[in-house]
């Protein structure tokens, strides 16, 4: 990793404290999962680093909930020292590996749930796409729906291939997206899918009796992230955005029996069009209370409630501690 010992050095002389003071904003925070995972490139966190994290902002920041962070946006009386805990998509180590870590440290947290994958116990998109692609046993891949045939004989193949079909699917429409999905899990027998999605079980999604179990043993709020981890962008019609927006809110407080007032975007780039104009009249529509991006800004007293800056949690304690203490745009 870049710059581990400047890193290192600031926190050893103390300077991050100082970033920390200069640059505080209410800030939150958004995961995957928290897991031992080792196979590919992943979205969760090692448990003992996780654990690390939350021992830092809970000696550090005042970690509230979302509906308190509602409040406090709306009465605009923020301390600038407030974190609020968030997890996208739904996965079963949420429940499993996370909750218990934050429940010791007594912490409260969101979770957005990506309904139609709770519904189904379906994997996601990019799993699919990356579970297939760097299956040893595939030596070439066939997605006719858009016309796309490579050879897989080696990594570099392998990485090229995901890359290409990982943007087609971040960058086309919800029924394109369904039919390439379905297309790369068919150039595996279901016995080998089935293996495949054993073999990375912490890709697998909550069901909802774990979502209410979250909801009743822990302190955790289920927010929505869409019926399809449908990415919001301008691929998709005005009407599938609306209904992706509003049927998710309509599920999660039918199988949950609670009202469901937050979204997160997937995806939620701002500045790549992951929000479209359609998305932020349709959230409004279905009268979210909030609705948050993956965009780290400053929270402004004014900010749009449907454009709520987020940060990305790092995998290393020091790339934690010094993205909490920089100035919110920074990167580094
Ligand atoms: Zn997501």
């Amino acid at each position: 990793m870049k710059n581990r010992k400047l890193k290192h050095n600031l926190i050893r002389f103390g300077i991050d404290k100082l970033l920390r003071t200069i640059n505080r904003t209410p800030r939150v925070i958004f995961y995957h999962g928290v897991d031992h995972v080792n196979q590919f490139p992943s979205l969760h966190i090692a448990p003992d680093i996780f654990e690390q994290e939350l021992k830092f902002i809970s000696q550090q920041y005042e970690v509230i909930c979302i509906d308190e962070y509602y409040q406090r946006f709306q009465e605009k009386k923020f301390s600038n020292k407030e974190v609020v805990i968030t997890f996208d998509d739904g996965y079963k180590n949420n429940l499993t590996v996370a909750a218990p870590i934050l429940q010791s440290f007594n912490l409260p947290f969101t979770v957005f749930v990506s309904a139609g994958h709770i519904e189904s116990g379906n994997r996601f998109p990019t799993f699919i796409a990356r579970a297939i692609i760097t299956a040893p046993m595939l030596n070439n891949i066939d997605i006719e729906c858009i016309k796309f045939k490579s050879p897989l004989l080696n990594e570099q193949q392998r990485t090229k291939v995901f890359g290409f079909i990982s943007h087609t699917l971040k960058h086309s429409n919800i029924e394109l997206i369904n039919e390439i999905c379905q297309q790369l899990i068919n150039n595996v027998s279901p016995e080998t899918y089935q293996e495949l999605c054993h073999l990375h079980s912490a890709d697998a999604p909550l069901n909802w009796e774990e979502v209410r179990i979250l909801q009743t043993k822990y302190s955790c709020t289920i927010g929505a992230h869409c019926m399809d981890h449908f990415i919001c962008n301008n691929y998709q019609t005005y009407e599938q955005t609306r209904w992706q927006l509003i049927e998710s809110k309509r599920l999660i407080e039918e199988r949950t029996n609670k009202a469901c007032h937050y979204m997160a975007y997937p995806n939620g780039i701002v500045h790549e069009g992951d929000v479209s104009d359609h998305a932020l009249k349709a959230v409004a529509e279905a009268k979210y209370r909030l609705a948050f991006t993956t965009e780290n800004d400053r929270l402004l007293n004014n900010n749009n409630p449907y454009l709520m800056p987020r940060y990305a949690a790092r995998f290393e304690i020091e790339d934690f501690i010094i993205k909490l203490a920089l100035k919110p745009k920074l990167k580094f």
